[in-house]
């Protein structure tokens, strides 16, 4: 968030003191990796919840304070390319976005974006690639899936952002001129049996569930919310139109249920909901999605959403507390360059 903070020019008086408060927090992170390691060994490589995480965001702060130890911190983050290599290299899932390989090849994303340059090499970057699909073959012919890549976490076959098949097939794609095109023509069809799944503008958090309107999920991490990144990076690459329409029916429902009681969140929170806006408006250029956003941005500070809002048990988290949220403010001030924090679709 910090870092985010900085890079803002409507902020850039008080950049300084963004980038060193980021370091101070950083080198804590670092040094844990460092001298503690990791709890579990496997979430070397997690991005989202591991080291990969730790090592690319150091080596951001740093190069944005001009210190040369930038790299050896991506030296660090390139090491652990080793360690998601094996086919299961965990046991509970290696390809998602918050452990696993996907959410590896995210973190490099980002790198190539803040950094302007590719941080593995071509060899590395379609091995990595390559591992995800295998898996995923081998997974959907075990299970006799009825989609050609198939993935699960903790014995779930999660569709979702957060943990499930979609985050994987937009990495697949963020990576698209490294696949071979008879991979590539698997990660289509991957991607249309995903939206073949669509129940109402939304889609259930598990393969073959039926979404029940008491119980529906309508979050970035499980849901339309986040579903719509993908269909935003197929329309990108594709440009057909079904992409973009169905990316359209993701944010109207969420146009419709998106308040949530979860708190201010990006993963299961209000501003997690008023990112698909901002895409939106980027894809399409409408300014309709400027005013929702804006609205979901007023709900924030209303009394009706804080007596109505879950306590956080995470206030600082980036997914769940408010530096997710505050990253979204800042995005509000820039709307031509926002986008869901380390999440991009428009690298
Ligand atoms: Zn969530």
């Amino acid at each position: 968030m910090l870092y985010h903070a900085a890079r803002c020019p409507l902020l850039a008086p008080a950049r300084d003191t963004y980038l060193r408060a980021a370091r101070r927090l950083i080198d804590a992170c670092v040094r844990y990796e460092e001298e503690w390691g990791e709890p579990d060994a496997d979430t070397r490589a997690a991005f989202l919840l591991g080291g990969a995480g730790v090592y690319a965001v150091a080596a951001l702060v740093y190069q944005a304070l001009g210190l040369p130890d930038f790299g050896r911190l991506l030296g660090r983050f390139r090491e652990l390319s080793q360690i998601c290599a094996p086919l299961t290299f965990l046991e509970c899932g290696s390809d998602e976005l918050f452990v696993g390989r996907a959410g590896y090849l995210c973190a490099a994303l980002v790198l190539k974006q803040k950094l302007g340059m590719e941080m593995l090499t071509p060899v590395q970057i379609r091995s990595i690639c390559q591992a995800i699909l295998e898996s995923g073959k081998q997974y959907a012919v075990k299970k006799r899936k009825p989609c050609p890549l198939m993935y699960s976490y903790y014995g779930t076959e999660y569709l979702g952002a957060a943990h499930g098949l979609s985050s994987i097939l937009q990495m697949l794609l963020s990576y698209y001129e490294y696949l071979q095109p008879a991979d590539q023509e698997l990660v289509w069809q991957s991607i249309d049996f995903l939206m073949d799944q669509e129940q109402n503008s939304n889609w259930p958090p598990e393969l073959g569930e039926t979404i029940k309107r008491e119980s529906e999920l309508v979050h970035w991490c499980h849901g339309a919310p986040g579903i719509a990144y993908l269909f935003a990076k197929a329309y990108l690459i594709s440009k057909k139109p079904q992409y973009l329409d169905t990316c359209i029916r993701c944010g109207e429902l969420t146009w419709q249920k998106g308040l949530l009681k979860k708190g201010p969140g990006i993963c299961h929170g209000v501003a997690g909901s008023a990112y698909v806006f901002l895409l939106l408006y980027r894809l399409t250029g409408n300014s309709k999605y400027i005013y929702r956003a804006q609205r979901f941005a007023e709900f924030l500070f209303t009394e009706e959403f804080k007596a109505g809002s879950r306590a956080l048990e995470n206030i600082y988290s980036l997914y769940e507390g408010f530096s997710g949220t505050v990253c979204f403010l800042i995005d509000l001030l820039q709307p031509n360059q926002a986008e869901f924090p380390l999440f991009s679709v428009f690298v």
